[in-house]
């Protein structure tokens, strides 16, 4: 019998802000200014999916994770976790949403104590978590090690006897430890050498398919995007401007910013991996954003009404919605 958590999105983003306090101003301040580090956007993780999230840096894909991930509350909005509002979560409930989001950071060093055993580190989750015999956590720490690719005799090695590459399967296999529903995996790959990157990312592939869990992934490379995700929402300056199943974005971009970012990301030469620049101009300022549309003052596309009215996100075509007043 199927139960309305069941019918509800895994994951649902809803009219989301999240402000701080600018620094320098003064907390008795009446004029106090604030960093709108995302403002106001709503989207949905479905099960078995990968929605990516991607912009420049400061754009807010970074708040975003850590609203989901509840290490910071909204300052509006609700962010919904199988049907039900986080922020109600209480005792078991919540210790049960964190288990079921975990976590894979761009720097695998940083989520790793250096001097816990591998077997530690992975086995920390179950041990918090689980009441599980001694043996049954040794066996789940070996089968998690071999579905990272690793050996279940490295479980006695500290991480700095790892590889970049290998810490990053460690810390993939700590976050599978619980069974999670969905990781956030915020730029999982972007501090790895150029030459592993693939093979995290045909694991993390593999392993959603082993396993069946969401991705929420935070990036701004465009390939890992390309690659991993169904879909792709696009973030400029705190707010969602485009998002659409993968293959059509890449294929038909509406937004302006989106399509500066693609074509940023396109080999100026044959070979040439470098990223050029997104577009002229500057990144708005997140405590006073530009009026109308925020892209405006770096769109080669603004026209009067631009700078005026801020557009709306509207359906264009099916799951492809834009907010541009180009449409
Ligand atoms: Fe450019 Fe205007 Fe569209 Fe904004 S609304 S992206 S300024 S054309």
């Amino acid at each position: 019998m199927s139960t309305r958590a069941d019918a509800a999105p895994l994951l649902q983003v809803e009219g989301v802000r999240k402000y701080f306090p600018a620094a320098g101003s003064l907390p008795w301040s009446r004029a106090r200014g604030y960093v709108r580090a995302v403002d106001g956007i709503s989207f949905v993780v479905h099960r078995d999916e990968t929605l990516s999230l991607v912009g420049e840096s400061g754009c807010g894909k970074t708040t975003t994770a850590k609203l989901v991930l509840r290490l910071d509350e909204p300052t509006a909005g609700r962010i919904m976790f199988r049907g039900q509002d986080i922020k109600t979560l209480r005792g078991p409930a919540n210790r049960r949403y964190r288990a079921g989001i975990q976590a894979v950071f761009q720097d695998p060093w940083s989520s790793l104590n250096p001097r816990m055993r591998v077997r530690d580190v992975i086995a920390e989750p179950l041990v918090v978590n689980q009441r599980l015999r001694r043996h049954e956590v040794e066996e789940r720490v070996a089968q998690l090690l071999m579905a990272v690719g690793l050996e279940p005799a490295m479980a006695s090695n500290f991480p700095h006897e790892f590889s970049g590459g290998q810490r990053q399967r460690i810390v993939v296999a700590r976050a599978l430890s619980l069974n999670p529903a969905l990781i956030v995996l915020d730029e999982p790959v972007s501090a790895l050498d150029v030459s592993i990157r693939a093979q995290t990312m045909n694991l993390l592939k593999d392993l959603q398919e082993r396993f069946g869990m969401s991705y929420l992934l935070i990036a701004h490379d465009l390939a890992t995007v390309r690659y991993l995700s169904r879909r792709v929402a696009v973030m400029y300056a705190g707010q969602i401007v485009e998002s659409a199943p993968a293959e059509k974005l890449f294929a038909q971009p509406m937004h302006p910013y989106t399509q500066a970012l693609i074509d940023a990301a396109a080999p100026a030469r044959p070979g040439d991996g470098e990223q050029r620049a997104v577009v002229g101009g500057e990144v708005p300022s997140p405590i006073n954003p530009p009026a109308g549309c925020r892209f405006h003052p770096r769109c080669p596309f603004a026209f009067d009404r631009c700078s005026r009215e801020a557009p709306r996100l509207v359906e264009h075509d099916k799951g492809h919605t834009v907010a541009c007043h180009l449409y």
